[in-house]
């Protein structure tokens, strides 16, 4: 019969793991169950779902910080997610339905680090750091540099995903997300985009664009965001930052799409980001 542990504290959880390193984390349960018929019966569970060093969302003067297993209903309800990080919470409004949406983490996802994830470019826009913990200390890692290749991470058997550290965005950065699937809700990403940037004077700053769906892992878009920087969002803009955004990303055809439609849709949702940058914020 599969071990069963239930720790009540972080640091409860942090000996556990350091003690069973073969255990499978447990949180919501959301992936791990759908791949279970699939794989062999897990050694043990250490079930981390609702852990209170997990859960929760705090502000402090330079970052929201968002416990990895806190759920995305929670995610949703919070109004300062939702205002200052619009794209990552477009995501996770768009991420399963509401039963999943009550028991999915972002810690989940972000170690189930699925090419398909979809808080993971928001994650990568928003240039997000990844707090993780074992008993030998607390290290944070760019999201840039968690996530090492196709369903890949940094993460060490005796790790857990402790928080999500999101910065304060420069007031005025505009920022969006969209998910094309094979359907409006519910959908699978065959592409998903995020993207933030901010317009002075007419001009492009900062921007960072960032795709899932298009690579092994989530990727950001370096050649289109130094085309982007500094320059008129204007339609011209736009064909010159789609065409650079295709020349660097290298989609495949799976089940779910093909290299061509991928292709095609990434340089228009990227486009269309920009064109969104020359109009008038609402
Ligand atoms: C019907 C359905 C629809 C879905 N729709 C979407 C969708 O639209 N978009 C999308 O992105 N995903 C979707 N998913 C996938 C899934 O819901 C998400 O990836 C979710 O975020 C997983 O979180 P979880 O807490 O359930 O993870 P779990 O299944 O509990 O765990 C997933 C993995 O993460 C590890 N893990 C979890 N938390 C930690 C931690 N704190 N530290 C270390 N390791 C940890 C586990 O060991 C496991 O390897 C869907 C799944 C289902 C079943």
């Amino acid at each position: 019969m599969t071990a069963y542990l239930r720790p009540h504290t972080l640091e409860e959880a942090l000996a556990a793991r350091a003690q069973n390193p073969a255990f499978t984390v447990l949180a919501g349960g959301t992936d791990l169950m759908v791949n279970a018929p699939h794989k062999p019966e897990p050694v043990g569970l250490l079930d981390v779902f609702g852990l209170p060093g997990l859960c929760g969302i705090e502000s402090n003067a330079n970052e929201l910080r968002l416990g990895a297993a806190t759920p995305y209903r929670a995610i949703l309800e919070d109004a300062r997610v939702r205002s200052e990080l619009p794209c990552l919470w477009e995501a996770c409004r768009e991420v399963g339905a509401v039963q999943i949406q009550a028991r999915g983490t972002l810690g989940g996802n972000l170690v189930t680090s699925s090419p398909v994830g979809d808080t993971l470019p928001a994650l990568l826009a928003l240039e997000a750091v990844i707090e993780l913990a074992s008993v030998r200390g607390v290290r944070k890692v760019p999201y840039a540099q968690f996530c090492t290749g196709y369903r890949k991470t940094v993460l060490a058997a005796d790790e857990l995903v402790v928080a999500v550290l999101l910065p304060h965005p420069v007031p005025g950065t505009r920022q969006l997300w969209r998910k094309v699937g094979t359907r409006r809700a519910q959908a699978i990403a065959k592409v998903a985009l995020a993207a933030v940037a901010r317009v002075e004077d007419g001009l492009v700053v900062a921007p960072r664009i960032a795709l899932g769906a298009v690579a092994a892992t989530p990727i950001r878009a370096h050649a289109a965001e130094v085309l982007l920087a500094g320059v008129r969002p204007d339609a011209a803009c736009a064909g010159r930052v789609a065409g650079a955004l295709l020349a660097e990303i290298h989609p495949i055809t799976d089940v779910r799409s093909t290299e061509a439609y991928r292709r095609e849709v990434a340089a228009r949702l990227v486009a269309r980001f920009v064109l969104s940058l020359g109009q008038e914020k609402p």
